[in-house]
């Protein structure tokens, strides 16, 4: 059956990239929720866990006849735990995977580069024009432009995907540029790793002097971090009076990051401010051709129209529908149709619609006020619980369908009279206009995903 979802996945990508990076994979086992794969080490993994899930678990689905998580395993690292039972402590800090340029000089890049992430293959419209402007500028014109330029908006939207096109742009012109591309997250982990082992001297290092551009992806996870927000205030300080780019992105505005300290908000002013918005329909349309286009795939008119009138909210589940059309049309051996799209997409909402829980609600709501969800489902009201509280059960009623009894319950008890009082709270508020209808946004976008 893998044998057979590689198939599938040979007509879904280049030539190149299937022998590179999906026939080495080496199927390990299956059981009732995932698959699991081998790469050979950890950059093909990360490569494949990035950015190309959607490609192997949509015909890993179709191979095995039911849905199927993928989940790929690195051989190096399976080896290093084997010999020592636990996984090393790092010696150093090294950026994975480091290659050399043309010019001799290592690249720094702690994530491989999406190849298909250029600005030739974004698509814009009114929605991203701002965003790709600037970041073009800054492409060209790395430091001299906006400095720093931050990019925010909903997840699925194209940040990360400006962020490695400006990466790309700039090495084209200038092979040998220091480039560091990292996410937030992994910033945090790397400085956690670099004081339990004490290497911060290297740390700090690696960030302030072998970096001509800092891209950082996701900063909104600095919320709370106190001690990484003060490292990476210091390394935004030195880096930006070197007069090096840094680029940054975020699901909001640096104003509706909680918990994120004044003097880096107030940096984050300094230079440019973009959004990206949810694409317009003709947008749409135009982003399902150009991916069509770039796989070879003959995408006729009304099947793009139909995709796009559905699917609305973000641009990674529009290629994620068109990937599970190309797969299913593949499988039966059909074009693109009407009636298959429609086929897809009727399955695409249902398994989308008992994705989102109570649960699952609670825990993104959490994240996202920075809250722990026993708070919110505590028996204390304090001010900073409300809020989220209140949001996360007008979400609940919102996308689950879930009675109020219910609701109460999952949330610690409370009756339905006490959620009905909530819930109206948030409406209230949204109908008022007030700031909390644009962080129902990010919030029903991420549940989107
Ligand atoms: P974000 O980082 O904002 O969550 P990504 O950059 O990962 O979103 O984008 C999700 C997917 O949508 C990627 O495959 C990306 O190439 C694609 N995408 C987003 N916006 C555009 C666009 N304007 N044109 C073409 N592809 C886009
Ligand atoms: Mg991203």
């Amino acid at each position: 059956m893998w044998q057979k979802a590689l198939e599938l996945i040979r007509t879904q990508v280049s030539e190149e990239n299937f022998l590179e990076f999906f026939q080495p994979l080496r199927f390990c086992d299956v059981n009732d929720e995932r698959v699991l794969l081998e790469a050979e080490n950890g950059y093909y993994a990360d490569w494949i866990r990035t950015f190309h899930l959607a490609i192997p678990t949509a015909a890993v689905e179709e191979a095995f006849g039911r849905p199927l998580r993928v989940e790929i395993v690195a051989r190096d690292a399976q080896m290093a735990e084997a010999h020592t039972g636990e996984t090393c402590a790092p010696v150093e800090i090294k950026p994975e995977p480091s290659v050399l340029s043309e010019g001799g000089e290592e690249v720094l890049r702690s994530f491989p580069l999406n190849p298909n992430y250029t600005f030739r293959r974004f698509v814009v419209g009114p929605n991203n024009e701002m965003a790709h402007a600037a970041s073009e500028a800054v492409a060209r014109n790395p430091a001299q432009a906006f400095n720093p330029l931050f990019i925010y908006g909903g997840t699925g939207l194209g940040k990360t995907h400006l962020l490695h096109a400006i990466a790309h742009s700039i090495l084209e012109r200038k092979p040998s540029a220091r480039i560091l591309y990292i996410s937030a997250e992994e910033f945090i982990n790397q400085m956690i790793d670099s004081i339990k082992y004490q290497r911060m001297e290297a740390f700090r290092a690696h960030y302030r002097t072998h970096c001509d551009v800092l891209l950082m992806d996701d900063v909104h996870v600095l919320q709370g971090k106190d001690r990484t927000q003060e490292e990476f205030f210091n390394t935004f300080n030195a880096l930006h009076s070197a007069q090096k780019q840094i680029v940054l992105t975020s699901d909001r505005s640096p104003a509706e990051i909680k918990h994120l300290e004044d003097r880096l908000k107030s940096r984050f002013h300094w230079g440019m401010l973009a959004d990206v918005k949810a694409p317009q329909f003709e947008t749409r349309v135009a982003i399902l051709q150009e991916r069509a286009e770039s796989e070879g795939v003959e995408l006729p008119d009304d099947v793009a129209f139909l995709i796009a009138r559905r699917i609305c909210a973000n641009v990674r589940e529009l290629e994620g529908a068109l990937t599970r059309l190309m797969v299913g049309a593949s499988v039966k051996h059909c074009p693109l149709s009407v009636p298959l799209a429609e086929e897809i997409l009727s399955e695409l909402m249902e398994s989308h619609a008992r994705s989102i829980t109570i649960e699952s609600i609670q825990k993104l709501v959490s994240e996202y006020y920075d809250v722990r969800v026993d708070d919110i489902c505590g028996p204390k009201r304090p001010q900073v619980i409300a809020h989220p509280r209140s949001v996360a059960m007008y979400l609940c009623r919102k996308h689950t369908q879930a009675p109020f009894p219910v609701i109460g319950r999952e949330f610690g008890g409370k009756n339905h009279t006490s959620v009905m009082t909530w819930v109206r709270k948030s409406e209230k508020e949204i109908a008022e206009g007030g700031a909390v209808k644009s962080e129902i946004d990010v919030l029903e976008r991420k549940l989107a995903n």
